[in-house]
C-alpha cells in the first residue's frame, strides 16, 4: 500500500463514467486480479469503481493490476506487494491451512477473507471434431493447463491425482496464460484448454465464436469424490445457450471467487472497500453478469476459511450480517 502525504493529489480516471476525477487521495491500494480476458479482472474493476467514487469520503485511491491468477496473488499477497486479491476458494483454504501447494510454505497465517463473489467453474473447452466430450477423453491429446500461478493450473493437478493420472497421460501440456489459450486453441495448436472461471467469460466466448469448439463435461467419478469430500468443491453446471455451438448444460464441479486481504491491512482501508461495495451492491451487480445472484448473506460467508479481516467485521457487524 503507498501512503501519499495528504496534500498530494491523484488523478483518477473513471473510464465507464468516461469523466476524470481529481481527488485527494491519502493512500493507494492494489487489488491483483487475473488475465484480463478473465472475470476476475472486471471484478477487480468494479470494486474499485465503486471505492473511487467515493474517495472524497475515504481517501483511498483503489487501483487493479492484472496477474497470472490465484496462486500467484497468494504468493504476492504474502509477500506485501499486494494489498487486496481474488483467489479461488480452494486456494484461500489451502494457503490459510498449509496444505496442498503451501505445504513447503507453510499456512500463511494473515491471510484474511474479505467476502466472496461469483461462482466459478472448471471449464475445459476442447475444439470439436476432435472426438472430446469429457475430461478423461482428453488422454493423449495437447493440452493447456494454465500457466503455473493460475488457480486452474493447481486444480486440474488436483484433479488429476484424484484421477490417478499424471501430466503423460497428456500429448503435450502447455502452460500458456489465460490471455493466450483461446487463440491457441482456434489457431489448433492446442485440442483443448482447462480454465477455472465464472460465466460469461471473455475467454470462454472467443474461443467459442473465434473457431468451432465444445464444453466438456467433468463429471467422472474423481470429480464426484472431489466436491462430496471437500467443502471448497462443489458440483456445478455450464448452462446452455451461454456461448455459441454450446446449447446443452454440462455438468462440472466449481469453486468461490473469494476476495481476500491480509491482517497488515489496516481496518480502516478494508472497512471502506467493503462499505463502499456493500452500499452500492445493485450498481456492483449490474457490472457483470456473473455477479447477477450475488446475495449479501451469502457473500459473508460462503467459501471463506481463512477469517474475516477485522474492517470486513466492523463492517458486517454494523449492518448486522453477522454477529
Ligand atoms: N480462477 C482463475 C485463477 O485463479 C482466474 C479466473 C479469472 O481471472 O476470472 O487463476
Amino acid at each position: 500500500m503507498k501512503v501519499l502525504k495528504n496534500t498530494i493529489v491523484a488523478i483518477s480516471f473513471v473510464a465507464a463514467l468516461g469523466t476524470v476525477v481529481l481527488a485527494r487521495a491519502n493512500q493507494i491500494v492494489t487489488i491483483g486480479t487475473g488475465g484480463v480476458t478473465g472475470v476476475y479482472y472486471p471484478t477487480g474493476g468494479a470494486i474499485c469503481r465503486l471505492v473511487n467514487k467515493s474517495i472524497k469520503e475515504h481517501g483511498i485511491l483503489c487501483s487493479v493490476e492484472s496477474t497470472g491468477g490465484s496462486i500467484y496473488n497468494i504468493n504476492t499477497l504474502r509477500a506485501g506487494k499486494l494489498d487486496m486479491a481474488i483467489v479461488q476458494s480452494d486456494w484461500q483454504y489451502h494457503a490459510y491451512n498449509g496444505s496442498s501447494k503451501f505445504t513447503n510454505l507453510g499456512s500463511f497465517k494473515d491471510l484474511r477473507s474479505i467476502f466472496s463473489v461469483h461462482p466459478e467453474l472448471f471449464t475445459v473447452v476442447a475444439q470439436s471434431g476432435k472426438g472430446i466430450k469429457t475430461f478423461n477423453d482428453l488422454k493423449g491429446k495437447r493440452v493447456n493447463i494454465g500457466n503455473p500461478g493460475s488457480g486452474q493450473h493447481g486444480t486440474v493437478g488436483v484433479l488429476m491425482d484424484k484421477m490417478g493420472w499424471n501430466m503423460d497421460d497428456f500429448k503435450q501440456v502447455y502452460e500458456l496464460k489465460a490471455g493466450e489459450q483461446s487463440k491457441a486453441l482456434c489457431d489448433n495448436k492446442i485440442d483443448a484448454m482447462v480454465y477455472t472461471v465464472g460465466h460469461p467469460s471473455g475467454a470462454i466466448q472467443e474461443a467459442t465464436t473465434v473457431c468451432d469448439s465444445v464444453i466438456v463435461e467433468v463429471n467422472n467419478v474423481a470429480a464426484q469424490k472431489l466436491t462430496s469430500e471437500n467443502n471448497h468443491y462443489r458440483s456445478a453446471t455450464i448452462l446452455g445457450g451461454m456461448y455459441r455451438g454450446n446449447t446443452d448444460d454440462v455438468a462440472t464441479f466449481g469453486v468461490g471467487a473469494t476476495f481476500v486481504s491480509s491482517s497488515e491491512i489496516p481496518e480502516e482501508v478494508i472497512y471502506n472497500v467493503v462499505k463502499s461495495v456493500f452500499e452500492n451492491l445493485d450498481d456492483f451487480r449490474r457490472l457483470h453478469p456473473a455477479f447477477t445472484n450475488l446475495k449479501k448473506e451469502e457473500m459473508v460467508s460462503d467459501g471463506l476459511s481463512a477469517p474475516l479481516h477485522r474492517g470486513a467485521q466492523k463492517y458486517y457487524r454494523e449492518v448486522g450480517l453477522i454477529q
